[in-house]
């Protein structure tokens, strides 16, 4: 912890320097205010010196044209900002703070997931009105997956109808977020005029002369507020207590916490992930945000707060990554962006030791060795050049060329992996037809520098056609890729209806000899190939193995499992890729003068068909987790529509103003949802979805599910 003189803590060799640093993300519900936030946050910090408004859209972190078209967020921008404490333990001691602001909309889940897994912290933005919104749920569980220690903006408190208690509850009803207020609102809509921190015990009266927010006054608390600020305080100590023994005993002993211990017991508690301290605020309005920062530093950790890093040597064994600027270097790529001035920009974590501009890093996917031309501090949409950056920082490098999102680049000596982030599979394709020959050159550089960018965008040819497929994770992101072909890239191109990425399985082993015995040409060819095929558990891919007693010779089997490989591509129900197989080479005949390498390559083809249609296969279709939330009126008519779109009900739970549903559902009967759940409630339901699971179609259904989806013999 710094001394409360004034230190440049992020003098680069300070010994300070990694614990003045924060690392976190902003999430919520879209519509709940982050980007607004973040906005306020770089002009208290003194990053902007205007603010930018969404609803202007000229806010700084949209930056793509897209987002400012849009109004929503859809790239996490990483912007740095130093921020220093006015009090508590951290006073005059600045800190650097590194922002990313996460997307709200589900279907780029993909970067929450991206930015939780670099992140060491979390502020979640609420809005006062609405309490917990479906996405909040998403992102709260995709933050416990992460045990992403997280504290509470309840923002939009100057709006009518504005409760920063209520919200509360629903944090700790629907999210199990042990929330507690560290301080609690002075008024509310138009009355909102300050709030009591329960840790100093003092108030902040907000200057209502002053818009932009810069001049408060801290003051005794009002008298009317003071019972229910000392109430507040008790349940915060006993909820503290509830989690940490040492703040009972001290309570015990000495009836009383001072403001010191409960700064100490909040931040322990936070970082521990038991607890979660919320703020009331409006940002819209310039009301709070200070706080807000202040609290970042007080209660969210630095990288020397958190666990090492878990990573795997060269030989597959587990081992810790320590945050340490003196260890040899290591560091994973979570995000890739290209830039129209300096091309390709790696957005990396650092988890260890320090990288000077020009160094050469190792990149053990590749094997390959990449120099690192420039390094640069993100500020929104500007950059500043910086010479080195260690441990714990956020940055993106310039001249890396072969890096996809999820690499470890790291020094020779180390060559480790970190664990990368996880994503789920596409639920959707499209095909995209360019115009002319230039722009089929033009859409190939685009499609693959955007799926470099974005791990859950996937670009396939359909064999059969030579049609170029793009899937993803739902429609509004083909969308945004569709227009960002467009726009970044000038790609002429005609694009397809939105279709659904099934998949294939097996339901049961079964074992298959594949011949390939016949003349080519001149040539004779021979070629007998012996295959199990095991159904794996979902989720999984296809596994190619040889059995220790198969003696066919080496360039055989290579050219054998190559055959597995790309037949894997087709299945046999209708031509979509296979997944969560197991197949196992048992062995083989040979020829001594007519066996080939593609005689062998063929029979594996042969062999894992025969084992597919011996293996009762089934197709899978994408099914998504659907919550609705709807005035209660309407409930039975949102329930039966679910029901009639096959879907399974799983959850009803009546609010106070509303209910929300949650079902699973096929994706294949959720086009045009958003238009039916308006007109069933008259256009005051509101939902989201996301990926769940591949299930099986059923057979009742299997018929014209091939039948509308078109691509019946088709692949993707
Ligand atoms: P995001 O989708 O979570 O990034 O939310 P935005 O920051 O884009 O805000 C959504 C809308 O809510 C915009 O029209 C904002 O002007 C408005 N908004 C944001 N914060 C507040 C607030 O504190 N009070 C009020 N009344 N409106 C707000």
């Amino acid at each position: 912890m710094c001394a409360s003189k004034a230190v440049d803590c992020l003098a680069t060799d300070a010994p300070e320097r990694l614990q003045s640093l924060r690392n976190i993300g902003v999430v919520a519900h879209i519509d709940a205010g982050k980007t607004t936030t973040t906005e306020r946050i770089l002009f208290y910090a003194g990053v902007v010196h205007k603010m930018g408004e969404v609803h202007e859209g000229n806010a700084l972190t949209d930056w793509m044209e897209q987002e400012r078209e849009r109004g929503i967020t859809i790239t996490s921008a990483a912007v740095s900002c130093n921020w220093t404490n006015a009090a508590g333990p951290y006073q005059a001691c600045a800190h650097q703070i590194n922002l990313i602001d996460t997307p709200g909309h589900v279907d780029f889940t993909a970067e929450v997931e991206r930015s939780l897994r670099v992140l060491d912290g979390a502020v979640g933005v609420f809005c006062a009105v609405a309490g917990v919104q479906p996405q909040s749920e998403t992102v709260w569980r995709q933050l416990t997956k992460y045990q992403v220690p997280s504290i509470a903006f309840v923002n939009k408190m100057d709006r009518v109808g504005a409760d920063f208690y209520a919200t509360v509850d629903s944090m700790n009803d629907r999210l199990k977020a042990n929330a507690h207020p560290v301080c609690i609102p002075i008024g509310q809509a138009d009355q909102f005029a300050g709030f009591v921190d329960l840790v100093e015990m003092r108030a902040c009266i907000f200057d209502a002369n002053d818009p932009s927010g810069l001049q408060f006054d801290w003051r005794p608390i009002p008298e009317d507020y003071q019972q229910k600020a000392a109430e507040y305080r008790e349940a915060l100590i006993e909820a503290l207590a509830d989690v940490d023994d040492t703040v009972a005993d001290i309570y015990l002993e000495q009836g009383e916490l001072t403001a010191s211990d409960l700064y100490l017991a909040i931040r322990k508690a936070s970082i521990a992930s038991k607890f979660c301290a919320v703020m009331p605020g409006s940002s819209l309005k310039n009301k709070g945000v200070q706080f807000l920062l202040e609290s970042v530093v007080n209660y969210l950790p630095s990288p020397l707060d958190i666990p090492a890093a878990s990573a795997l040597d060269a030989q597959e064994a587990s081992v810790e990554i320590a945050a340490d600027p003196a260890a040899e270097f290591s560091a994973l790529a979570f995000k890739l962006m290209s830039d129209g001035f300096v091309g390709k920009l790696v957005f990396v974590r650092i988890y260890s030791g320090t990288l000077k501009k020009g160094a050469a890093l190792l990149n053990p996917r590749t094997g390959k060795t990449e120099r690192i031309s420039r390094l640069l501090l993100m500020k929104a949409n500007s950059r500043e050049d910086i010479e080195s950056a260690s441990a714990g920082s956020i940055c993106a490098l310039v001249g890396g060329r072969d890096i996809v999102t999820g690499d470890t680049l790291c020094s020779r000596a180390l060559n480790v992996r970190l664990e990368p982030p996880t994503f789920p599979e596409p639920v959707i394709s499209m095909s995209i037809e360019p115009n002319s020959s230039s722009d089929k050159d033009k859409m190939e550089i685009g499609l693959q520098r955007l799926s470099e960018e974005d791990p859950t965008f996937v670009v396939t040819e359909d064999e059969e056609t030579g049609q170029t497929l793009i899937s993803g994770m739902g429609e509004l992101h083909l969308e945004i890729i569709k227009d960002r072909l467009f726009r970044e890239f000038k790609v002429v191109a005609a694009a397809g209806r939105p279709q659904i990425a099934y998949r294939e399985t097996a339901s049961q082993s079964a074992q298959a000899e594949g011949r390939f015995i016949r003349q080519l040409g001149e040539q004779n060819q021979f070629a007998v190939v012996r295959l199990e095929l095991q159904p794996l558990q979902p989720g999984q891919g296809v596994e190619v193995h040889v059995d220790p007693n198969c003696d066919l010779p080496k360039e055989f089997i290579q050219a054998c499992q190559e055959g597995l490989q790309e037949a894997a591509h087709n299945g046999t129900v209708a031509g979509y890729p296979v997944v969560a197989v197991k197949l196992l080479l048992l062995g083989g005949e040979l020829h001594e003068a007519d066996s080939s390498e593609l005689a062998f390559k063929m029979a594996g083809i042969f062999a894992f068909k025969k084992a597919m249609e011996a293996a009762s296969p089934v197709l899978l279709e994408p099914v998504m987790r659907v919550e609705v939330e709807t005035p209660d009126e309407h409930q039975g008519d949102i329930i039966g529509d679910l029901n009639r779109r096959r879907g399974n009900i799983i959850d009803v739970n009546k609010k106070i103003a509303f209910t929300s549903i949650v079902g699973q559902v096929p994706l294949s009967e959720m086009f045009g949802y958003s238009t039916t759940v308006r007109s069933l409630s008259k256009g005051r339901a509101s939902y989201s979805m996301e990926p769940n699971s591949f299930e099986p179609v059923p057979s009742t259904v299997l018929h014209s599910i091939l039948e509308t989806s078109n691509r019946a013999f088709a692949h993707n």
